[in-house]
């Protein structure tokens, strides 16, 4: 094993990478790319000063201000070819970095507006994992502040899709005042049919929220 440096170790040990969200993940060459072969605004020239917008946003001690840079690459994902490849790049570069078992997660719903049904984005991102050779298993996240049936919805899917790629369902999105027990029926459906579950909880409300979640 080369040990020159601590980077150089860190890359070589074994790893398992368990909280990846690829609707706001990829890589930003990538998502340049795709930008532009959508023909949709970038806030950036070229992509090294993309990787600093997003930069900006992710240090802005804010998570709303960093969930901004979500709405920009959930447009440029969203058809199910970029999905796959999205999908794909992830677990190939989690493999290049010492990755051995990963689980990546996305909101399958945040696609339908932009006009790919969830089933297709799941089944798109599903494929695309298939395709690397890390052995990865897929959360569908529900975002919380949505009451309009789409929590239910993503459950429905993450049972659907268990156990075809699908290991797990997600609590994400802006938690102050979204609390998890306004989900409470959701979630115990979820817990009852036996699929593991990982709900975000106290980075942007109080800490309180971790023991309700738990
Ligand atoms: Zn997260």
């Amino acid at each position: 094993m080369n040990i020159e440096s601590p980077e150089a170790l860190a890359r070589q040990m074994p790893k398992v990478l368990l909280h990846e969200h690829l609707d706001g993940g990829l890589r930003v060459a990538t998502l340049f790319e795709l930008l532009a072969g959508r023909g949709l605004h970038s806030p950036a020239p070229d992509v090294a000063s993309l990787a600093a917008w997003f930069s900006a946003r992710a240090l802005a001690h804010s998570l709303e201000q960093y969930l901004q840079g979500f709405g920009l690459t959930v447009a440029a994902m969203a058809t199910p070819a970029a999905l796959e490849r999205v999908a794909f790049e992830a677990a190939v570069d989690a493999l290049a970095d010492g990755a051995v078992l990963a689980e990546f997660r996305i909101a399958p719903l945040l696609f339908e507006p932009h006009g790919v049904p969830a089933e297709a984005a799941v089944e798109a991102m599903l494929a695309g994992l298939a395709r690397s050779a890390l052995p990865s298993g897929l959360i569908l996240c529900g975002m919380r502040h949505q009451f309009g049936g789409e929590v239910e919805r993503t459950a429905d899917l993450a049972l659907r899709y268990a156990g075809q790629g699908v290991v797990g369902f997600d609590l994400a999105g802006p938690e102050a005042g979204f609390p998890p027990a306004r989900h409470a029926a959701t979630l115990a459906r979820v817990r009852n049919a036996g699929l593991p579950m990982t709900l975000h909880a106290g980075e942007a409300d109080v800490a309180e929220r971790v023991l309700e979640a738990a």
